[in-house]
């Protein structure tokens, strides 16, 4: 991974696959991306559709910029384009299904001409240079391209303070393997550790292009309760962790987020975001704080030990009892009790995908008075 990358960044306020068409072309020409490098392969397109959500909720990538990207790829002549991705939940296809029809995607495959994926297959990633994970499942229709294109969301994030290119590769590993990932990588470190690992070794077998649709983002408690933040911006670079270092500076977290802090110890990206190499506008003059997770409040103090960081709690007057947060929990610590869950805390280890994936917002992160005196 080249940590001197070229990361395109553009100002862009509306969700106009007409109007987005010529701005992802000039800005992936700006990059030296063009015809030449997709002419006759097999172009995946990787979403962020975390959840079954309406794009106004702002948890998902927008479909116009879908639409758009795919138009380009055709345009450029690639043999397929397909929309792929696993969603948070069970990878099968009557989610599949779901997640497509409110995400946006079915109009944004109808309006692009791109195919939107249907085989629910995946495959051993081998990743040999690893340096905490050796091996990975990917789904197939990722496995098999030959260009990726992380298409990805700018959010807040409860575990990592923000998601962007970086961690949205994660969502290549189907279904619920991201939870055993979680009970495999307990500690934050660990688990960014095999985040860089995945996202160094897609880079080295396939060409990959990260695209940020910023143009409406997540603030608060995201990546997906928080509340939509117009940023107005768009990111490309072939180097996820350049384009996520740009990012943190217009979301305001720079110095704060630890997977770009362990990418730069890696030699993967500058350590500072004015180490970047820039095509366009300046990520410091479109900064606009976005407001950080409760939980990811304090991330500085990572020394706090585990047992005093924000811990989950379940809002009962809102919790409907659908199970979803008991399937999420990679340490099986959640159960039913007269229809609604409850967490035993010993064996939480704060990966927060109960709150993640409660589509109800029943799971509220509760810090102690200890915490509090430090954040
Ligand atoms: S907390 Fe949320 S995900 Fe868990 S059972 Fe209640 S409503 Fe469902
Ligand atoms: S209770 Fe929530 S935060 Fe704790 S381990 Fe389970 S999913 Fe992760």
């Amino acid at each position: 991974m080249n940590p001197n990358e070229r990361t395109a960044v553009r100002r862009c306020r509306e969700y106009d696959a007409a109007a987005l068409l010529p701005l992802l072309r000039e800005m992936a020409q700006g990059l030296g991306i063009g015809e030449e490098e997709i002419r006759g392969r097999v172009v995946a397109i990787k979403p962020n559709l975390l959840l079954a959500y309406p794009p106004e909720k702002a948890a998902t990538t927008h479909p116009a910029v879908v639409a758009a990207a795919a138009r380009l790829f055709s345009e450029w002549g690639a043999a397929r384009v397909l929309i792929a991705e696993s969603p948070g939940g069970i990878y099968n296809e009557r989610n599949l299904d779901r997640v497509y029809t409110a995400t946006g995607m079915k109009e944004a495959a109808e309006e692009s001409g791109a195919e939107l994926n249907r085989d629910l297959g995946w495959l051993d990633y081998p990743i040999p240079d690893g340096r905490v994970c050796k091996t990975v499942s990917i789904i197939r229709p990722i496995a098999e391209a030959d260009v990726i294109v992380n298409l990805c969301k700018l959010k807040t994030h409860a575990l990592a303070v923000m998601t962007a290119a970086a961690k949205n590769l994660f969502g290549v590993i189907p279904g619920i393997m991201k939870f055993e990932m979680h009970a495999r990588f307990k500690k934050p470190e660990d688990f960014f550790s095999m985040v860089i690992d995945l996202d160094e070794q897609l880079s080295r077998t396939h060409t990959l292009l990260n695209l940020c649709d910023g143009i409406v983002g997540m603030e608060g408690d995201g990546p997906s309760g928080g509340t939509p933040k117009e940023a107005g911006v768009l990111l490309m670079s072939r180097n996820p962790f350049c384009l996520d270092l740009a990012a943190s500076r217009i979301m305001g977290l720079e110095g704060r987020v630890p997977l770009l802090e362990q990418a730069a110890e890696r030699g993967f990206c500058p350590r500072s975001p004015e180490e970047l190499a820039i095509v366009g506008e300046d990520p410091g003059r479109l900064s606009c704080a976005f407001a950080l997770p409760d939980a990811a409040k304090g991330k500085k103090f990572a020394l706090i030990p585990p047992f005093l960081q924000p811990r989950p709690v379940i809002d009962g007057r809102l919790c409907r009892g659908c199970g979803m947060c008991v399937k999420s929990c990679p340490r099986n610590t959640i159960v039913m009790k007269n229809g609604k869950a409850l967490i035993r805390h010993e064996r939480c280890i704060r990966c927060y995908c109960c709150q993640e994936l409660c589509t109800f917002r029943a799971v509220k992160i509760k810090k102690s008075f200890l915490y509090r005196l430090v954040e």
